[in-house]
């Protein structure tokens, strides 16, 4: 009994480009608005930090729409079985969402579709019209706990926030990330999975490595056995 209300109140907290989407939100925006080439120099930096890059990026999105976000998001594949396996969490009980450094309308939209129960990400700002400014509105957190990430999200404050409203411990947290950027969080989650790790950095710092999302099932099924 007590094992299935740990269960009910785990919370598995995925990442969304890389991981859920089969694909980066940015350079499908980028294709749109033939500005590949400078995502990613401004992405191959070093000079800057990851939320100088994040709204120098924005700022290309200057001019576009909501709708073209979402069409943009649209011509993204899922990741073979996010559905499938974010359906089997909701279904055993896990608090389940996204925690990204892409934009708000899209990871709110990919959280409905998929029935999950949150979704953070950077805010997209409009003009009157409705048409971005090519201004971001940053969520941060690491200045507030010290998190040498400096991303745009720290998606460890994040995680730490919604465990904290939910009233559990980090030792009920299950992060799922591919990226540099998911690394604060997988470091601090009590099981941390990388899926289809894009660096040597993000593959080091997770207990699990899978090529399929589904895997995640069978990896908590097992582990809150123990
Ligand atoms: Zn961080």
């Amino acid at each position: 009994m007590d094992e299935c209300v740990e269960r009910r109140r785990a919370v598995v907290a995925f990442d969304m480009d890389g991981t859920l989407l089969n694909g980066r939100l940015v350079f499908a925006l980028a294709d749109r608005c033939n500005v590949r080439e400078q995502v990613i120099s401004i992405m191959s930096d070093t000079s800057m930090y990851g939320y100088e890059k994040s709204s120098a990026i924005a700022r290309l999105w200057k001019g576009l729409s909501k709708d073209d976000v979402l069409e943009a998001l649209s011509s993204i594949e899922l990741s073979n079985n996010a559905k499938e396996t974010v359906d089997a969490l909701k279904r055993d009980g896990y608090t389940v969402g996204i925690i990204s450094d892409s934009y708000d309308v899209a990871v709110e939209h990919l959280a409905s579709i998929l029935n999950m129960d949150f979704g953070i990400a950077n805010r997209l700002v409009y003009d009157s019209s409705a048409i971005l400014t090519g201004e971001l509105v940053m969520p941060l957190g690491w200045e507030r706990i010290g998190c040498r990430c400096m991303n745009s999200v720290c998606k460890r404050f994040h995680l730490e926030s919604i465990v904290n409203v939910l009233g559990i411990g980090m030792d009920r947290t299950v992060a799922v990330g591919d990226s540099d950027n998911d690394i604060c969080m997988l470091e601090q989650a009590s099981i941390s999975i990388t899926y289809k790790p894009k660096s040597l950095a993000v593959r080091g710092k997770a207990m699990y490595i899978i090529d399929d999302l589904y895997d995640l099932v069978s990896i908590l099924s097992t582990a809150t056995a123990e």
